[in-house]
């Protein structure tokens, strides 16, 4: 069967609950062990000290190891991707840097693209360095030949690549890397290739297929989809969640889990929201795409790049629900005179909820990276970030109009009316 058909029972048994339908919130921090020998038994298994036998689940022990909920919503997300394995965080930033640290040794190194989420940059920019892991960047959408060379000085420099790490489409631009390409590099090099899929989402991407090692999600976005939850997710092969899993225990980085349960919630109108937000993004890129005051749209939908149309066609199945788009003959006090004058659509960072939401990039999720970077990798003053929504697309187009009618427009535009 296909995930949208399991997403509504698979990896639950009404009989553990009272014939509930649904799993109730697992709302306990500790478990009671039916004999002193279990608990052995269990954390023998938890420590590795036991081989646990593979049809055998691993005992229910205490919440930051396992917890039903959680394990429902693992067993659940690891169909979307047709991965073995997955682990829920309390954010997309804990699965990040938790799979980091648990896979990227001192003294190697982790090669990214950029741009890349604020936090993962800092992360890679500042926090990692500071403990002596080692960290190059390459600007997204670079062929994989070019980043074979950054390997290569790696290796010869000692401090030999451990992960290759993109994200693809990248934030904002969303320019496409070659997920193929790169996972040739990275095992060529004995380094595994992880790809934040959190932009398309899997149901338009699954990146393992195309020789990923390891798909990251801040599934505070699609996934979760309503804007009311904050969680993460790692999935891959067995071995290499289960390292992550460990150093997930010891950092105490998993997700809660009412959040799990929002999460088993929200999966099951994943393929709905989803398909909706790019049938209506893909309607609006080409209406912005005929705007007088729109320079460009930047959408997977509508590439003009020859190459790039080669990735998406390879990797993609569909584009998404992000895009973005420039201002024509404008800086930032149009971009904003933009931002100010929408209503519908909401004056937020975020992405993948059932709202459309807009925000700019080089004042707000990517602030901190220099202006003279922010240029070369595409991110100028005019250029605006929409999450689009599940609304009825004609409204959103008209807020858009009208909001792109005060750009230029003399009097001074007030948040006050929202
Ligand atoms: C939001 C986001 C993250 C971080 O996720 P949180 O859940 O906010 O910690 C990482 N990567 C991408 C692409 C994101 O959009």
């Amino acid at each position: 069967m296909r995930p949208e058909s399991l997403m509504m029972s698979y990896g639950y048994v009404p009989e553990w609950s009272e014939g509930a339908i649904k799993p109730p919130v697992f709302q306990t921090s500790t478990f009671v062990f039916r004999s002193a020998e279990e608990g052995k038994e269990f954390f023998a298994w938890a420590y590795g000290l036991k081989e646990r036998d593979p049809g055998t689940p691993m005992g229910l022990i205490y919440s930051r190891l396992n917890n039903p909920d959680l394990e429902i919503l693992e067993t659940r997300l690891n169909l979307w991707d047709e991965a073995e394995e997955s682990a829920v965080f309390s954010s997309g930033m804990a699965a990040i840097s938790t799979s980091l640290l648990a896979l990227v040794p001192i003294g190697h190194a982790v090669v990214f693209s950029r741009p890349i989420y604020g936090g993962t940059d800092l992360l890679l920019e500042t926090i990692l360095p500071e403990r002596g892991i080692v960290t190059r960047e390459f600007k997204a959408g670079t062929e994989p030949t070019e980043v074979e060379k950054i390997c290569r000085e790696l290796k010869e420099a000692g401090t030999p690549c451990k992960v290759i790490l993109i994200e693809t489409p990248a934030n904002p631009t969303m320019k496409l890397s070659d997920i193929e390409g790169l996972a040739e590099v990275a095992h060529r090099y004995d380094a595994l290739l992880a790809v934040d899929n959190t932009f398309l989402g899997p149901l338009f991407q699954q990146p393992l297929k195309h020789g990923a090692d390891l798909v990251l999600y801040s599934a505070t976005k699609y996934l979760g989809g309503h804007s009311d939850l904050v969680a993460g997710v790692a999935l891959g092969s067995c071995e290499l969640v289960c390292q992550v899993k460990l150093y997930r225990t010891i950092l105490g980085t998993m997700l809660d889990p009412h959040s799990a349960w929002l999460l088993l919630r929200s999966l099951e109108t994943a393929k709905l929201r989803i398909t909706c937000s790019c049938k209506n993004a893909t309607q609006i890129a080409s209406w912005l795409a005929k705007h007088p005051k729109v320079a460009k749209v930047h959408f997977p939908g509508l590439l003009t790049d020859e190459r790039q149309q080669e990735i998406y066609d390879h990797q993609c199945t569909g584009p998404g629900g992000m895009l973005a788009f420039e201002l024509a003959d404008a800086g930032e006090k149009e971009a904003f005179q933009f931002l100010n004058a929408v209503k519908l659509i909401k004056l937020a960072v975020s992405l993948g909820g059932t709202e459309s939401l807009v925000e700019h990039p080089a004042t707000m999720t990517h602030a901190d990276v220099p202006p003279d970077e922010q240029e070369a990798i595409g991110i100028t003053p005019a250029l605006i970030r929409l999450s689009v929504g599940i609304e009825h697309p004609d409204d959103i187009i008209n807020c858009l109009d009208y909001a792109l009618d005060q750009v230029g427009a003399e009097a001074e535009v007030t948040t006050s009316e929202k």
